[in-house]
């Protein structure tokens, strides 16, 4: 399904849309798929186009007439779908002091902007030195955020629903979604919750590394889950719609978010323990339960989540790939690269423009399927499951 999604919707833009410079770059930058060659389309189109349609014409419509069937906008193209960046709370530091439109970070709007329309998760952390006033510091971030979107509102915008997401790429747009990272924000009061709704955020994680008033991060060595407060913001947060991100978190915490959740969840950036055992990546029965429940997982470059060696590289992202693969988690794979929250890179990796590079190594490995899956498919059909609950 996913690959259709995409597929379809690139042969959607070329027959209709008038500019094909709606059809953007996609992730390689260059046109990996040209136009005549959507070979695997018939594979498995009967779970796109045929099966929405069957609202009352089911028998009268025999063959002939292969016209699209035009039941729904068209698909939209991510350039790429990216769960989280630091790039907000880099790019305030005395030291940077940068606005988000060109900097010297990893993410600026400008770089996205060569993909197109990719969506771009925007993390809301606070460092130790905010943890006592982290409700006020969130909210200067989501100012900052704000002001620098609105200055540039004829390429970017905060995306707050899925259809604000599927418009954006229709408008070749970038779409930001504010994330929050630790429930430090919320100062105890899960009226705070709604309140960061209402500023536009969509994606929390309970914890980041430390403990708080939610639970306990992956760094305490607690083997303690969820504290009652953290269930109660779980609850509210599904109840308005906000996503919970399990990266972070404990895995007693983790295991209770999971049988507390009843809508599909995240891991915003987090790999494989069998292939790198840090306590930031998921076990294989952490990411089974994850594929149970329909969640999403971004792949996340930071190198020591990728391989104990000094150096990550490629390679170490494909064996993590592979891994997530050969447990049944091909289709809830998508990327949480942690761009500007952390210094060295990956080997072949500088920036965001690098994400190009790795969709090529994808397709190298995968095939093109899996890499335009991994790059934004996977990701939008889990915000297909998780807002329209298919
Ligand atoms: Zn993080």
């Amino acid at each position: 399904m996913i690959f259709i999604l995409v597929l379809s919707a690139a042969s959607c833009s070329a027959d209709d849309a008038p500019a094909d410079a709606t059809n953007n770059p996609n992730p390689g930058g260059d046109t990996p798929s040209p136009p005549g060659n959507e070979p695997d389309k018939g594979n498995e189109t009967d779970t796109e186009p045929g099966n929405a349609a069957g609202n009352g014409e089911a028998g009268d419509k025999e063959p002939e007439e292969v016209e699209p069937p035009q039941k729904q906008p068209p698909t939209p193209v991510f350039g790429f779908i990216d769960a989280h960046a630091d790039t907000i709370s880099q790019a305030l530091l005395p030291h940077n002091n940068a606005n988000l439109y060109r900097n010297e970070l990893h993410v600026d709007f400008l770089r996205l902007k060569e993909y197109g329309a990719p969506v771009q998760v925007f993390a809301l952390w606070c460092s130790d030195a905010y943890v006592d006033t982290a409700f006020d510091h969130t909210n200067r971030m989501l100012d900052f955020f704000e002001s620098e979107a609105a200055k540039h509102s004829d390429i970017i915008e905060i995306a707050l629903t899925l259809e604000d997401l599927e418009r954006n790429a229709r408008n070749n747009k970038i779409s930001a979604i504010l994330s929050i990272e630790g429930g430090e924000a919320l100062m105890g009061d899960v009226e705070n919750v709604d309140h960061f709704y209402n500023r536009g955020v969509r994606i929390m994680s309970l914890t980041w590394n430390r403990e708080n008033e939610l639970g306990y991060g992956q760094a305490t060595g607690s083997k303690e889950g969820i504290k009652p407060f953290g269930a109660e913001v779980l609850a509210r947060m599904e109840e308005l719609g906000m996503i919970l991100d399990v990266s972070h978190i404990n895995e007693a915490g983790f295991w209770d978010a999971h049988r507390l959740s009843t809508r599909p969840y995240m891991a915003s950036h987090s790999n494989t323990y069998a292939i790198t055992p840090h306590d930031r990546n998921l076990t294989n029965d952490q990411i089974r339960a994850m594929v149970d429940s329909g969640g999403i997982i971004g792949l996340v470059l930071y190198p020591q989540l990728l391989t104990q060696r000094d150096n990550a590289n490629m390679n170490d992202i494909v064996a993590h790939i592979s891994h997530f693969i050969n447990l049944g988690a091909g289709a809830n794979l998508g990327l949480g690269g942690d761009l500007d929250g952390f210094g060295t890179m990956p080997q072949g990796f500088t920036c965001v423009s690098s994400y190009g590079f790795l969709a090529e190594k994808i397709t190298e490995s995968f095939g093109e399927e899996a890499s335009l899956s991994i790059m934004s498919g996977n990701f939008y059909d889990f915000f297909v499951r998780y807002y329209r609950g298919i």
